[in-house]
């Protein structure tokens, strides 16, 4: 495992440093992206679409200037892990790092072998429940084993995609869509040995916020998310507080989602159950903990959980712009008047819709 401390060359014009996040507290409300909205809700039915389109555009031509080399900032640190690192040893660098995922390189080809992320320990988890005959040797493995693990239990190996930093953001954002990623490794070659370098990973948050930041263009998405084609609605995966972790662990992994909405008999949201929160479930390589039930391992849920953010049909994509400007937000929980889950709309749905809408097949 490497720690390093990486610069950038030069800032490109017109970058802005990402803002620190605003961190929310359990129990706060939720921001109600309604309230800061733009726009006149008097505006007639063509222009709100026409600037709808317009905004569009301007989103999808500002992707295809920039390169994903501009969303990253201008002094970051980049971990990598070596394939040789035992997986136990590898939640403790995450945990202590704050981080979910890591390139992997495999030190005896020098080359570059994938991104470990969440989904990697949901299949270990797996193959575990699977052979419960091989929990004692669970601690011996270490990263490279983990694709022996995915053969076995049948699943896509790790993530291998890769862009150039240089290409344009638009490329990377094509590339994710249709690797289903949620995050993409940077990779150069190095102009003397001509090796592959991992110059950082980009994820599906900073671009959306780097388009936020940047494009006020976005002000003009006024459409209400109810005439979007946008999200999820239909065959929503849910769980009790009284499920059993191992239970949402399988739902995670049948449906490749990264969050189960945690509804009550009322099909009231009272909480999510995330993919990352299984890291902090089984750190320390104790696997003890995936017995539990969801609301007693949300219990260990982290203090700085960023927090539920939430939605209705009737806000729109400005306000969701403008909720990704100010907040680290992973995806929005649509729900109805009286909290009722009505749907998820997830960052690779808002990427799908900004480069996807309109343009056919
Ligand atoms: P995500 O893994 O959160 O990026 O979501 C991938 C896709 O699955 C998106 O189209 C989401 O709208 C959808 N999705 C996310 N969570 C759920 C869920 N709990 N039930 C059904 N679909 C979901």
């Amino acid at each position: 495992m490497a720690s390093l401390p990486t610069h950038k060359s030069h800032e490109p014009s017109g970058f802005v440093a990402p803002s620190s996040y605003l961190r929310r507290s359990r129990g706060q409300s939720h921001p109600n992206p309604t309230q800061m909205s733009y726009g006149q809700k008097t505006d007639s039915e063509s222009a709100i679409d026409r600037d709808q389109r317009l905004g569009l555009e301007r989103i999808r031509d500002f992707l295809k200037v920039r390169t994903s080399y501009d969303v990253l900032p201008l002094s970051f640190r980049l971990i990598i892990f070596d394939t040789s690192l035992m997986v136990k040893k590898s939640l403790t660098i995450l945990i202590q790092n704050g981080i979910v995922s890591a390139p992997l390189w495999d030190s005896k080809t020098s080359t570059f072998a994938g991104l470990l992320t969440t989904s990697d320990y949901l299949n270990l988890i797996q193959y575990y429940w699977q052979n419960p005959e091989a929990v004692n040797r669970i601690d011996q493995f270490n990263l490279s084993s983990l694709r022996d693990i995915e053969k076995a239990i049948g699943v896509q190996p790790l993530e291998t995609i890769s862009i150039h930093p240089q290409r344009p953001l638009y490329e990377a954002c094509r590339s994710m869509l249709e690797s289903k990623a949620r995050r993409i490794p940077l990779v150069d070659v190095d102009d003397e040995t001509r090796r592959a370098m991992v110059v950082s990973v980009v994820t599906q948050y900073r671009i959306l916020k780097f388009v936020a930041v940047n494009v006020s263009e976005t002000q003009l998405l006024r459409k209400p998310l109810k005439h979007l084609k946008l999200g999820t609605y239909r065959n929503l995966e849910t769980a009790r507080m009284e499920t059993p972790v191992f239970d949402v662990i399988h739902q995670l992994v049948k449906d490749s989602i990264s969050s189960v909405p945690i509804v009550n008999s009322d099909g009231v949201v009272t909480n999510v159950f995330e993919a990352v929160d299984v890291i902090t479930l089984i750190k320390g390589g104790m696997y003890d903990d995936l017995d539990l039930n969801v609301g007693e391992a949300l219990k260990k849920r982290s203090e700085d959980f960023p927090g539920i953010y939430t939605c209705s049909i009737d806000d729109r994509l400005d306000a969701i712009f403008d909720t990704i400007r100010r907040s680290r937000v992973h995806r929005l929980i649509v729900i109805d008047e009286d909290n009722r889950l009505t749907g998820i709309i997830s960052l690779s749905d808002i990427l799908e819709y900004i480069l996807l809408e309109g343009e056919g097949e």
